[in-house]
C-alpha cells in the first residue's frame, strides 16, 4: 500500500507547530469546556467556543445535560477539516482551518465526537464498556431494511454491482481460452494473443496467461520478443475488463445493458452522498437499533452514531432506544434495555 504522502502545507504546518511548542499553550475554560490552544491560533477561539455551544445546546434540546467536562485542543494538522476525537490525547482535536465553513455540518460533527469523548472518558470502561459492546453485537446482527435515500441508493448500487460481477464471471469464465486481437506496445504491432483464464483474485482481478502472440498477418513473432510474455507468469485485469473484451459471447448484450444501469446508480448515489439530494439519513433508520451502514462498523462507532441521531433527530428512534442511550449520556452509567412494548 502507498504510504500516506504529507503535503507541503501539511509539514509546514508541523514545522510551525514545532516551533510553536516552544511557546506556551493557552487554556481557556468556557462552560464544561476546557479549551487548549497554541498562540497563533486564537482568532479561532470565538468561533470554536460557538460551535461548542451549539453542539452543547443540541444535546440539551434533546433532554440530554452534559455535566462532565471535555477537554479540547485547537491544533492545525494541514488540510485536514473535520474536529475529530484523538484517543492517544483522550482530547477533542479541532483543526483551525476546517473551522470557517459550514459551521452548522460541524457542529453535527461536534455532536458525535462530544460521544466518542463520553464513552471513552465517562462511561465505566471506556471503549471497552462491556454492557455497550454486548448491545452493539446485538444490534449487528439486525438485517439491514429500509434505511435512508442514502443507504437505499447504496444497496442499490452494490445489488448491481454483484450482477455485474456474476455476469462478468460466466462470460469470462475460469479455463476459458480465448484470442482477442489488439495493437501491443512491446512488439509495436497488431498482434493476437491467445488467453487462458486461470481464476479470479479476492479484489475482482482474473488471473490470465498468454498462451501464445502470433502478428496480425500470421508471422509467428520472434521467440525473443514471445519470451518477454511468457515466463510462466500470470497477468492480472479486472473481471470487467476481460468480460468487455469477450464481444462474442452470447452474454454480451445483457452484460452492456447492465454495466449502464451500474453507472447510472453510482451516479444517483454520488449525487446523494455529495448533498445534492437531499438524505435522511437519521430520519429512515435501517433498523431498531442501526440508523446507518456506517454505524455497523465498530461499537465505538455504532455508539457515536446513535448517539448522534438521538440528539439531532430523537424523535426518528424507537424511545426505548433513545431512552438507553439518553440514560448512558446523562449519568455515565448503562443501564440494562427497557422492554420494547413498555
Ligand atoms: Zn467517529
Amino acid at each position: 500500500m502507498e504510504k500516506d504522502l504529507k503535503t507541503v502545507d501539511e509539514l509546514l504546518c508541523e514545522f510551525n507547530e514545532g516551533l510553536n511548542s516552544l511557546v506556551e499553550a493557552v487554556n481557556v475554560s468556557q462552560g464544561i469546556f476546557d479549551i487548549e490552544y497554541l498562540p497563533q491560533y486564537a482568532e479561532f477561539v470565538p468561533h470554536v467556543i460557538e460551535g461548542l455551544k451549539k453542539a452543547e445546546g443540541l444535546y440539551q434540546r434533546a433532554n440530554i445535560q452534559l455535566k462532565n467536562r471535555i477537554e479540547v485542543v485547537i491544533k492545525g494538522k494541514g488540510v485536514a477539516k473535520n474536529p475529530f476525537y484523538d484517543p492517544s490525547t483522550k482530547k477533542i482535536q479541532i483543526i483551525p482551518q476546517g473551522f470557517n465553513e459550514n459551521l452548522s455540518r460541524i457542529v453535527e460533527v461536534l455532536v458525535h465526537e462530544i460521544a466518542h469523548y463520553y464513552h471513552e472518558n465517562v462511561i465505566s470502561g471506556g471503549f471497552k464498556n462491556k454492557a455497550i459492546k454486548d448491545q452493539y453485537d446485538i444490534a449487528k446482527q439486525e438485517k439491514n431494511q429500509g434505511g435512508s435515500v442514502r443507504e437505499v441508493a447504496l444497496d442499490e448500487y452494490n445489488k448491481q454491482k454483484s450482477l455485474v460481477k456474476r455476469i462478468a464471471k460466466k462470460i469470462a469464465k475460469e479455463g476459458l481460452v480465448f484470442k482477442l486481437e489488439r495493437f501491443d506496445k512491446l512488439i509495436n504491432k497488431d498482434a493476437i494473443f491467445t488467453y487462458k483464464i486461470l481464476g479470479y483474485t479476492g479484489k475482482d482481478e482474473a488471473e490470465i496467461e498468454i498462451i501464445d502472440v502470433f502478428e496480425v498477418k500470421g508471422n509467428p513473432v520472434d521467440y525473443e520478443t514471445k519470451s518477454k510474455y511468457f515466463l510462466n507468469r500470470p497477468y492480472y485485469y479486472p473481471i470487467s475488463t476481460v468480460a468487455g473484451w469477450l464481444t462474442k459471447e452470447k452474454d454480451q448484450f445483457n452484460y452492456k445493458n447492465e454495466k449502464e444501469k451500474l453507472e447510472e446508480l453510482r451516479l444517483k448515489y454520488n449525487d446523494i452522498a455529495s448533498g445534492k439530494v437531499a438524505d435522511t439519513r437519521f430520519q429512515e433508520w435501517r433498523t431498531d437499533w442501526l440508523p446507518t451502514n456506517y454505524s455497523r462498523k465498530n461499537a465505538v462507532e455504532w455508539f457515536a452514531e446513535m448517539v448522534t441521531a438521538a440528539v439531532l433527530e430523537p424523535d426518528s428512534m424507537k424511545p426505548y432506544v433513545r431512552n438507553w442511550f439518553q440514560q448512558i449520556m446523562k449519568t455515565g452509567k448503562v443501564p440494562d434495555v427497557e422492554n420494547p412494548s413498555e
